[in-house]
């Protein structure tokens, strides 16, 4: 039994006002809010565990180093890896992206061969795959959604020339909610040669993930979305993989010894770990995943699944609406635009006088937006505490906003 009033008082921030209004948060796809177990293992690691770690022999460096590594296999149990080794902690996706493309892709790609995107894609699986078109004539390929917004495994599937190497691929996008087949994309691209990064940022929070069962090469994670600290995350990498990669950053904790002629890096994860790390964030992370898995991962996809069947139907019956994205193979992240040209972010200000908080903008998906025909929308997008009385105060806001823009 899901008792999400039960779970919404476990995050105390629900609970208050916004502009004389109880809050409706619905910027999860933003970040996401934080448990008091996640809000309670930050403030014990400063006020009594806290230390820099791996380094120090001493009693609370042990600690912290304990409590710090013990994530990784949190990690890999809440994305289903066969081992802790696979997984490298990081500040987020941003991060975990960045590393590929330098660690992975930059040695080994020419001028000439081929990246595949889909046109979904955040910033953060586009920037660093332009820094490759720039710097080393890499081309990207860039494949469209339909008009419902959903992508077609076999258009990606069809994209790959003997020049691709990698497909960077969302499996659900930010904008408009749509799942992506990364299995169907990933078993086709691996007959092929072809190595696949999956965007997990939106994915690992609305669905059960596992990576073995995909089979992709590398998955992203971002802690601040699943309920933990902001500059948290994680990517998973196949140990093939990582095997053939370069260190990224240099630093600190990635060595094993350093002198005037050499360096000798440490073993992977580590090598792809330099300097120190997020060590209070990355605990927290832990303790938050902990809680998703404790609450039970299909548990809370079956509550968004019906919280995003409940919201397709109240906003179909507003005929002033523009949803973008209609496939209902989605997850619950809404997009849309108001007739009568009010624009998005004036749309959001008069939520807000509600206390209702979504997100206005381009959602860091430029050619996404480019391919709407549009520069920016409104978008609702729902979390594991969500209610359907929430689905309802914002259908009462967007009536509120429709009549004073009409
Ligand atoms: N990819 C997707 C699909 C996202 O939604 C986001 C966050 N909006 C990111 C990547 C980047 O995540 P972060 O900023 O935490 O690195």
């Amino acid at each position: 039994m899901y008792d999400v009033q039960a779970i919404r008082s476990d995050f105390p921030i629900l609970s208050r006002q916004v502009n004389g209004k109880p809050l409706t948060y619905l910027d999860n796809g933003a970040s996401a809010q934080k448990p008091q177990v996640v809000i309670d293992a930050v403030a014990q690691a400063y006020s009594q565990e806290y230390s820099n770690v791996h380094r120090g022999l001493h009693f609370l460096s042990n600690l912290a180093t304990d409590k710090y590594e013990a994530v990784r296999g949190t990690v890999a149990r809440f994305l289903g890896a066969a081992s802790e080794d696979e997984i490298v902690l990081n500040s987020g996706t941003t991060e975990g992206i960045n590393l590929v493309a330098y660690g992975w892709a930059m040695p080994r790609m020419e001028a000439g061969d081929e990246i595949i995107l889909s046109v979904m894609e955040h910033h953060a699986n586009i920037v660093p795959w332009h820094f490759l078109r720039e710097r080393q004539g890499v081309v990207l390929k860039w494949v469209d959604v339909d008009a419902t917004g959903a992508l077609d495994p076999q258009a990606v599937i069809d994209a790959i020339t003997p020049r691709t190497k990698l497909i960077a691929i969302t499996q659900v996008s930010n904008v408009l909610g749509t799942k992506v087949d990364v299995k169907a994309i990933t078993e086709a691209a691996h007959a092929k040669g072809v190595a696949v990064l999956v965007d997990g940022s939106q994915a690992a929070v609305h669905m059960p993930v596992n990576v073995a069962e995909i089979g992709c090469d590398f998955y992203a994670i971002t802690g601040h979305k699943l309920y933990g600290p902001s500059g948290s995350g994680a990517i998973y990498i196949k140990s093939e993989r990582m095997a053939e990669m370069r260190p990224f950053m240099g630093g600190g904790d990635m060595i094993k010894e350093v002198g005037k002629d050499e360096v000798i890096y440490n073993d992977p994860p580590m090598m792809f770990e330099a300097g120190t790390p997020g060590i209070v964030q990355t605990i927290g992370l832990g303790v938050a995943l902990d809680y998703m898995m404790g609450l039970g991962l299909d548990k809370i996809a079956a509550h968004e699944d019906s919280l995003r069947d409940y919201t397709s139907e109240r906003l179909a019956g507003l005929n002033w609406l523009n949803l973008q994205g209609t496939t209902p193979d989605k997850a619950a992240i809404f997009s849309f635009t108001l007739e009568g040209a009010a624009h998005a972010h004036d749309i959001s200000t008069i939520l807000d006088k509600r206390g209702v908080a979504v997100r206005a903008g381009h959602h860091c998906a430029g050619p996404l937006m480019d391919h709407l025909g549009v520069t920016a929308t409104c978008r609702a997008s729902f979390g594991l505490y969500n209610t359907k009385e929430e689905v309802d105060t914002l259908v009462d806001a967007l009536e509120l906003a429709h009549e004073l823009f009409a």
